[in-house]
């Protein structure tokens, strides 16, 4: 339950960020709010010889609209997201997923950056991320790109972002009156999902699952259903087509498979009805 010995540095912009990175090769790790990497750390599952600590760039912590979209620093916190007024207004969905995670004190250090760049299946704002069409602003020695949530996701807690690359800015079109429902089933409320679903309706419907394969994954066999003018319960029975989803002591494949079903029935219907 100790880490292995580590070099730290504290970088104080994203510039400086990005040249420890680059000047540490492959081994070096970014430290958000340390609520993934550290317990990967204890367990040496992961090792870094070097992480630069990014917690305290102030200028990465922030969610402001502008224009059709709302641009959200990767370091904002989940409580700070679940509380803005810009995204309660113009991601709702997404405001409402931050304040689902964990409990008080993981959604007052963990961040919305470390959540996607960290890419487990389990979690839930990259689920979001998927049902919003979500993008994800990188920064690198080589200037920044813009990565669709879409292709972000690769395997499991693996994703494009290079080893010299910062997650700086997620862009999330907005989605006023757009129907929404996240649905996350766990046994205890502050507990991980065992299956969730994110819906977005707005004209047409995506879906994002939480904990249903190696990464966060979308329901395209439902979208496609509602597409040809499939019922809700015709098209929830979609919920898994094509994915493989993981067993756990909490549940077997087949049980996240009824999960979804379920859990996707009902967030249709709540999407339909939140529908402005
Ligand atoms: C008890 C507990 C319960 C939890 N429950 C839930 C839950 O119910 N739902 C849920 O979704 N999550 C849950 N989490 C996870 C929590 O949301 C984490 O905070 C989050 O997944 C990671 O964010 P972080 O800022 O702590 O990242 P860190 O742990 O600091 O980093 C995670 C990974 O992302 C990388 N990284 C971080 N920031 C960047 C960046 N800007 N650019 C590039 N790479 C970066 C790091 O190098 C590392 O590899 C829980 C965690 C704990 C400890």
């Amino acid at each position: 339950m100790i880490p292995a010995s580590f070099d730290y540095q504290r970088a104080s912009s994203v510039d400086e960020a990005i040249g420890l990175l680059s000047g540490a090769g492959e081994d070096a790790k970014l430290l958000a709010g340390g609520h993934s990497l550290l317990p990967l750390m204890k367990l040496r599952l992961a090792s870094p010889s070097l992480l630069v600590d990014i917690a305290g760039i102030q200028e990465l912590s922030y969610v402001r609209q502008s224009g059709d979209h709302l641009a959200i620093g990767s370091l904002t916190r989940h409580a700070d997201l679940s509380r803005s007024e810009a995204a309660l207004h113009e991601a709702p969905l997404l405001a409402h997923v931050a304040g689902q995670i964990g409990d008080p004190q993981v959604r007052h250090r963990g961040t919305i950056g470390g959540s996607i760049a960290h890419g487990d299946p389990a979690s839930d704002l990259p689920a979001a991320c998927l049902a919003l069409n979500a993008s994800f602003v990188v920064a690198s020695p080589r200037g920044e790109r813009n990565i669709a949530a879409a292709d972000f996701f690769r395997g499991f807690l693996e994703t494009e972002l290079a080893s010299d690359e910062v997650l700086v800015e997620i862009i999330v079109p907005t989605a006023a009156g757009a129907g929404w429902s996240f649905q996350k089933f766990n046994r205890r409320a502050q507990d991980w999902a065992i299956v969730g679903v994110a819906a977005v309706s707005n004209g047409s419907t995506r879906i994002g699952l939480v904990n249903m394969g190696p990464t966060p994954v979308r329901a395209i066999g439902v979208e496609q259903a509602l597409g040809q003018g499939a019922s809700v319960t015709e098209a929830a029975q979609h919920a898994s087509d094509g994915l493989d989803p993981p067993a756990d002591l909490n549940a077997s494949p087949e049980y996240r498979r009824h999960l979804a079903t379920v859990l996707v029935g009902r967030a249709l219907e709540e999407a339909a009805q939140k529908k402005a």
